[in-house]
């Protein structure tokens, strides 16, 4: 039986089409990822490669960015927000990350986590 009910966007509840399906490692929910750079489309999470599996790893906006706890973790940023922070891409810090040049904490999940004060350069790019 096939239902007509469109997939939805676990982050936006958006309809999600057929190029921009990915579902999530941590949650399993479906969200948007754009996986052709012909058409458009809003990411609305990450694909990056474990270097330890050699696998692609999906995570959504959701579990990426968990609600903000007040105090102490303000500073503790994973790797997407610590990537926004820096100025560069998530690969371009893991990779970084990897070689030893940012000190950064790998979580029991996969997850890289890094504190503000650790994080190169903090040159803000924009557009
Ligand atoms: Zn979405
Ligand atoms: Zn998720």
């Amino acid at each position: 039986m096939e239902t007509q009910e469109p997939k939805r966007c676990h982050v936006c509840a958006l309809e999600v089409e057929a190029h921009m399906e990915a579902w999530c490692n941590w949650c399993g929910n479906l969200y948007h990822l754009n996986s052709r750079a012909d058409l458009p489309g809003t990411d609305c999470g990450q694909v990056w490669i474990n270097e330890e599996h050699l696998a692609l790893e999906f995570a959504c906006n959701v579990c990426l960015a968990p609600p903000a706890e007040p105090g102490s973790l303000d500073d503790v940023l994973d790797l997407v927000e610590a990537a926004a922070a820096a100025g560069m891409t998530p690969a371009a810090l893991e990779a970084l990350a990897a070689s030893g040049g940012v000190r950064h904490r790998r979580t029991a999940g996969g997850i890289l986590l890094f504190r503000r004060g650790d994080l190169p350069g903090g040159v803000a790019r924009r557009g």
